[in-house]
């Protein structure tokens, strides 16, 4: 609400022009005390920031218009309009003092009362609005100053285009980003990925200011002097609050080392895949290549050691050796096949009962489990899993065969094969009460190679587990164990319930 200072002693004429002023619904308010001292004068007032300052010449026009001028020219209160008030209608001469000392209008108190409220109680409101405008109008500016400052120092590169598409504004990290010698305009020099000239009318800023598009984040290449810049850019149209158009704004950044980085990584895995390819053919070769001789190292000592045609006892002793460590080098050549083969192998997915899938392992494994003494459970509920059958086979044939490998000697093995509750994929586990392995060893043992027990101890190659996990994960699953020492082991294997592309 507007505010109207009284500057007038308790006297008849401040009592009119309060009167004045109710009839316009008015209420003035009393200046501070110490208004009447020249020295305070100015402050009391810009204190009270009234919007109509009313003196009267009761106590002498020149006084009156002393503290008019004062107030006038003083930076705190010149905005402040001034109204005085003279007992008597006025000459030519005194009109002319009074607008001379700055007041925005003079009243007599013979005006009628209703005339004489409406005109200050007009001036209060406009310089009421005024007041409040500029208020606004600072608030603004400050906001504007922020938003400035939060645009220039942002550190991703920011452009305005104005309605037309031309860019009026950059801050600071844009023009890093353009270089030192670049203009704003530049940022229409960018090509696709692929190098092809960007169609002016579908560079994202031009689709911004003209189509009101907005567009997500994209590489570009921008041209420059020591080569190509990566630049990531999207842009966002610009609307005045109905919705108007009035540019727009793109944001960007450089992204050059990031994508050489990224395409060195692509190299080195396109290097590293062919290199694998190499190495698995090898391998493969290899192995395929040594299974002949070592049939043949197996049939010749076999057969010279069933002849017994007087071999002396150590000669047959070293016989017995090669016999078994040929073939010992027969298993290991053939897992080393089957491991390079499981990554290349077509796979046959087809719906795969897991209750089938148990009991074929178990009719493959018996001699084994029999010679262990082993109990085996298999829970009747096991799901329905999307997955080659002959590759399940290896999966549990792997898990169920080191359960009884790993067992404890003293303690009657017993292994229990279920599911676990899970709406979205094939959770199987196959528990044992073996010798269960340490934590430090639980992802190692997926890896090639990694054995915790020489072959003297227990018999092995370490390959069955990175089988298994590359078999697992062609289906798209994981297999993790949860273990320790002596308490036994669960292997935990997910697979896809329905048709899911494998890996
Ligand atoms: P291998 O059995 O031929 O050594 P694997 O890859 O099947 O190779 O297993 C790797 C290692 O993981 C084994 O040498 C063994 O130490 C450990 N391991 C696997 N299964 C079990 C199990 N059920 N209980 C305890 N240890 C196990």
């Amino acid at each position: 609400m507007s505010r109207i200072l009284l500057l007038i002693d308790p006297s008849p004429a401040r009592e009119t022009v309060t009167e004045a002023l109710r009839r316009a619904e008015q209420t003035p308010v009393d200046a501070p005390d110490g208004w009447k001292d020249d020295a305070w004068l100015v402050e009391r007032v810009a204190e009270a920031e009234p919007d109509v300052v009313v003196l009267d010449a009761e106590q002498g026009l020149d006084l009156a218009l002393r503290r008019c001028r004062k107030l006038m020219n003083a930076r705190a209160t010149c905005f402040v309009p001034a109204v005085v008030v003279l007992p008597d209608a006025p000459d030519p001469e005194l009109v002319t003092r009074v607008f001379n000392a700055g007041a925005r209008d003079l009243l007599w108190l013979g005006e009628p009362l209703d005339l004489l409220g409406a005109r200050i109680d007009n001036m209060a409101r406009l310089n009421y609005l005024r007041r409040t405008f500029r208020r606004q109008n600072d608030a603004l500016a400050a906001r504007t100053a922020e938003l400035d400052q939060v645009f220039e120092t942002a550190t991703t590169g920011l452009a305005i285009a104005d309605e037309t598409g031309h860019v009026i504004r950059l801050n600071a990290t844009g023009r890093a980003i353009l270089g030192d010698h670049a203009s704003p305009s530049d940022l229409y020099q960018l090509t696709r990925e692929d190098s092809t000239r960007l169609e002016d009318r579908k560079h994202p800023l031009r689709r911004a200011v003209t189509c009101g598009e907005a567009s997500s984040a994209r590489r570009y290449l921008l041209p420059a002097d020591d080569g190509d810049r990566v630049i990531v850019l999207e842009a966002v149209p610009l609307e005045a609050p109905g919705g108007r158009l009035t540019g727009g704004l793109a944001v960007f950044r450089d992204d050059t080392e990031t994508w050489a980085l990224e395409s060195s990584l692509r190299d080195n895995a396109r290097d590293l895949a062919r290199r694998t390819d190499e190495m698995e053919a090898f391998v493969y070769t290899a192995a395929h290549d040594m299974k002949s001789p070592l049939w043949m190292i197996r049939r010749y000592a076999e057969t010279i050691l069933e002849d017994d045609a007087g071999l002396a006892e150590e000669s047959r002793r070293f016989l017995g050796r090669v016999e078994i460590n040929a073939e010992r080098l027969g298993n290991l050549v053939e897992d080393l096949v089957q491991v390079v083969k499981v990554g290349k192998l077509e796979l046959h997915l087809d719906a795969c009962d897991l209750g089938a899938v148990m009991r074929a392992v178990l009719s493959e494994l018996d001699g084994q489990i029999q010679e262990a003494g082993a109990t085996v459970v298999v829970a009747d509920d096991l799901p329905t899993v999307f997955a080659d059958f002959d590759r399940l086979l290896d999966v549990f044939g792997n898990l169920v065969s080191n359960a009884v490998k790993y067992r404890r000697p003293d303690v009657p093995c017993r292994i229990e094969i279920g599911q676990l509750a899970d709406q979205r994929r094939g959770h199987i586990f196959v528990r044992d009460n073996g010798i269960g392995v340490h934590d430090d060893h639980h992802k190692r043992i997926f890896q090639l190679f990694h054995r915790l027990h020489t072959r003297d101890q227990i018999e092995g190659s370490g390959l069955g587990l990175a089988i298994v996990t590359r078999i697992v994960q062609r289906h798209g699953g994981r297999v993790w164990v949860e273990s320790s020492p002596g308490e036994g082991s669960t292997f935990h294997v997910h697979l896809p319930l329905q048709s899911e592309p494998p890996t």
